[in-house]
């Protein structure tokens, strides 16, 4: 069994070798399309080394995110100009699908329709005992890489649920290191100086209480 090396320091050790390689793809596509200077050969080699390798999909000749449009991933010549014009939209409403589901996630209430539609399209499946990520050929950009974050959450919800973060200003992915910051990354984190007063209520200790409205 080959495990995938370069672990960054931040991911947690959850699930097997391909659950973590699945987070592992997921947040990198997130830190490769952060600064918005991602090309055709870019994506490309994501898509090689994220997908491909890893048997989620077939080598892929065409990215679609409808209804932003499609880019062929090698095109000839005359099309080059065209496909690295489109790229930037594509990558943008793929990455804000992806941290709009993954912020949904983190919402009170939670909004897990996203595992779910994973799930019913059968982009995410069991297979001998792990999920394993299969979007179909068509699925948009934003569909494949939300398939591998399902994957890794599906594989332990209860500590996705506790401790993944989306930070709000730039969209980071990371894990709760402040008790009750979930919406922050390490940068853009409330400056933790002891004044504590003002803080937004840790979600751990508000679900310890009891709701005052009673059952929802
Ligand atoms: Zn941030």
């Amino acid at each position: 069994m080959t495990t995938p090396t370069p672990l960054q320091p931040t991911l947690p050790y959850l699930g097997g070798a391909g659950e973590r390689r699945a987070l592992l793809a997921g947040m990198t596509f997130l830190e490769v399309t952060e600064a918005g200077g991602l090309d055709l050969t870019g994506l490309a080699r994501w898509l090689d080394d994220h997908v491909v390798d890893a048997g989620v999909m077939p080598r892929l000749s065409v990215v679609l995110e409808p209804p932003t449009g499609t880019v062929a991933l090698r095109p000839g010549v005359g099309a080059l100009a065209q496909a690295n014009a489109d790229l930037p939209r594509i990558l943008t409403t793929a990455r804000l699908r992806v941290l709009d589901a993954l912020r949904g996630l983190i919402a009170s209430p939670s909004d897990d329709r996203f595992l779910r539609a994973c799930i019913f399209l059968g982009r995410v499946r069991r297979e001998d005992g792990h999920w394993v990520a299969r979007p179909e050929a068509a699925a948009p950009l934003s569909g494949i890489v939300l398939s591998l974050f399902a994957v890794a959450i599906l594989s332990d919800r209860s500590f996705y649920d506790r401790q993944l973060c989306v930070c709000d200003t730039c969209g980071r992915v990371s894990f709760e290191l402040v008790e009750g910051v979930r919406r922050a990354c390490a940068t853009h984190a409330p400056r933790a100086s002891g004044v504590n007063h003002k803080a937004t209520t840790p979600r751990s200790k508000a679900l310890g209480r009891a709701r005052k409205t009673g059952s929802t």
